[in-house]
């Protein structure tokens, strides 16, 4: 199994930082898929006023899963703001044991809680967040443990209240 991460819509930040983090956390050769994937206006949920996770994973599912090159979890990176289900924003979503995902970073960039830029802030909550769905797709349910990346994260304090790493129980479950 391989991490292809895949920019949508404009260029990731931290593509790289990721890809040298995911490959090491997961043991798994991890690729940034070279150019960029749009996404269609119609994902746009007007009333919500984001972009709908489900559709972006739906898509990636149709543009990837022919690839010959051997089985991938496809992680795709965007910049706008995501919604999933009833949940009125989310950091990421990953499908339970698939091989589809999306993390955004609309709501991991400290500008958006209007504090200054900080590089490795930003990257350091991608990081979290790209694990947590890469989790998920290996099957990995939300995790009690506070500190675990595993755990639920309904806004920004939790996701720097938990580390980048999975806790004891989740990494012999993956
Ligand atoms: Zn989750
Ligand atoms: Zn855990």
């Amino acid at each position: 199994m391989k991490i292809l991460l895949v920019q949508l819509e404009s260029s990731f930040p931290h593509a790289k930082f990721l890809q040298k983090k995911l490959s090491e956390e997961f043991g798994m050769e991890t690729m940034v898929h070279p150019g960029i994937v749009k996404i269609p206006n119609g994902f746009f949920n007007l009333r919500k006023h984001k972009w709908d996770a489900e559709k972006i994973i739906s898509m990636l599912r149709e543009h990837f899963s022919n690839t010959r090159e051997g089985k991938f979890l496809v992680l795709g990176l965007c910049l706008e703001d995501i919604f999933a289900d009833s949940l009125n924003f989310v950091y990421g979503l990953g499908e339970k044991n698939g091989n589809f995902g999306v993390v955004s970073g609309f709501r991991l960039n400290p500008t958006f809680y209007n504090e200054s830029f900080d590089l490795r802030l930003f990257e350091t909550r991608a990081l979290k967040e790209s694990t947590h769905e890469i989790g998920h797709m290996l099957n990995l349910d939300h995790c009690k443990n506070k500190r675990c990346v595993m755990s639920f994260s309904p806004n920004i304090i939790f996701v720097d209240r938990k580390e980048e790493k999975f806790c004891q129980k989740c990494k012999y479950l993956l």
